[in-house]
């Protein structure tokens, strides 16, 4: 369906952190690669400016209202994008025929449905969208297995892991050792914890980053999250897969062997890196980032990672061997808490009682079915209102 060589490129998520480093590294490669679709939830006036930039054939604006103001800005500027409108038209751009890869960059739970609707019509699928597969595991791998689809892991650590990985097959593979920078607080007094404020959480040591994910990483369930998507992406058993603590955000994981051999990738932390290997795979291209200067990085610091501090990091591992629903539930129960955090309606270390709550009241077992994946999703987005509802006196309508 690629033109002339030029690959098609739907873009979920186009406005936000890994959207714009996207546009970013397509922009260097007009040859390669052009932007058939963008989408966003409410940012009309970026999507805007990027109709203007990359001139899509279709942008989608979950809201009906920003939909209808992007088409007038769209159409006094004589810039031919058609505009939709509603999440419906997201699975539909993820699936246009003259589409080659969708980079899947929707935070949360709402991008689930058009990251599968891209691995069920055989996409080249670049994952940034750790929640989907947190919450559909199996059936996003049999997707991607029974349609042709190829799966790309933009995730740092996971794009470091696949890198890492033999080129056929895994022989040999030990374990995964998947790094991770500890976040702000790594050293914090544990005690003043439940005084962190969003804006400390969101001011992550060495990315930049969405506030969802920022926040995750605070609380370490972004470790959490990370270690279940490894395991889906490697069909890895959980105890094979170590959180290594690594301040520097150097290193971006490594996969240890066998015979004593570890292999890692190093880089700086720039998510145009994964992104640009993803774009061009099995290929490399220039992505725009400069080259690691190991003496400027000058040390490489290693440590355990520490349950008591971090306990969503924990609620994960036992969420991913107690099964699907429980995966669901965890990630459910964060979605809410961290905008209950964000919100100020929650303090941060009532995020892990919230997601713990929850995460008590799954049930065993794993969803094979989409809808069961959905309702899993409501009921305990539900149960994690209702545990807002009976410890916050004062909450309001999430
Ligand atoms: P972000 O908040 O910066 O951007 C989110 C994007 O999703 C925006 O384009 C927004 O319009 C869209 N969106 C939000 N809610 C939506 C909804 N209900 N329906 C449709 N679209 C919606 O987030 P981000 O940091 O770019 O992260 C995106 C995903 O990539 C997350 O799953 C995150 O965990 C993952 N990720 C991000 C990074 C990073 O460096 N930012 C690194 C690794 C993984
Ligand atoms: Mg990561």
């Amino acid at each position: 369906s690629s033109s002339a060589g030029s690959k098609g490129i739907t873009i979920l998520g186009a406005t936000g952190s890994i959207g714009l480093s996207t546009l970013d590294v397509i922009a260097r490669h007009p040859d390669k690669y052009h932007v058939v679709a963008m989408t966003a939830n409410t940012q009309t006036d970026l999507l805007f400016e990027q109709c203007q930039l990359f001139r899509p054939k279709y942008a989608v604006m979950v809201d009906h209202n920003c939909a209808e103001q992007l088409d007038a800005k769209l159409r006094s500027a004589g810039i031919e994008t058609t505009v939709l409108s509603g999440s419906d038209a997201l699975e539909e751009v993820a699936t246009l025929t003259e589409v080659d890869y969708v980079m899947a960059a929707i935070v949360g739970a709402a991008g689930l449905l058009p990251s599968l609707a891209a691995a069920n019509s055989g996409k080249r699928v670049m994952l940034a969208n750790k929640e989907a597969l947190v919450m559909s595991g199996k059936l996003f791998m049999d997707a991607v297995k029974n349609n042709g689809a190829e799966l790309l892991p933009i995730d740092s650590e996971h794009n470091a892991i696949f890198q890492s990985m033999p080129a056929s097959g895994q022989h040999g593979v030990k374990r995964i050792l998947l790094t991770g920078s500890g976040g702000p607080f790594r050293t914090r007094d544990i005690n003043t914890l439940k005084d962190v404020t969003p804006e400390q959480a969101v001011a992550h040591p060495n990315w930049s980053m969405g506030q969802k994910i920022s926040v995750d990483s605070a609380t370490m369930m972004n470790k959490g999250l990370e270690v279940i998507e490894a395991c889906w992406l490697f069909d890895t058993p959980s105890a094979k897969v170590q959180v290594v603590i690594h301040p520097q955000s150097t290193i971006h994981s490594m996969v240890s062997y066998v015979d004593g051999s570890v292999i890692a990738q190093l880089g700086n932390p720039d998510m145009r890196t994964p992104i640009a290997y993803a774009l061009a795979w099995p290929e490399r291209i220039d992505a725009g980032v400069d080259e690691l200067d190991l003496f400027d990085v000058a040390r490489l610091d290693f440590e355990a990672p520490n349950f008591e501090r971090f306990p969503c990091l924990k609620f994960a591992y036992e969420a991913h061997e107690i099964g699907g629903y429980a995966s669901i539930a965890l990630n459910a129960a964060n979605e809410v808490a961290v905008a209950s955090f964000l919100n100020k309606q929650i303090n941060f270390t009532e995020i892990p009682q919230l997601i713990e709550n929850v995460l008590e009241q799954a049930p065993t077992g794993t969803p094979l079915v989409l809808n069961e994946i959905l309702v899993q999703d409501a009921d305990s987005r539900e149960r994690a209102r209702l545990w807002l509802k009976n410890n916050k006196k004062q909450s309001t309508a999430l």
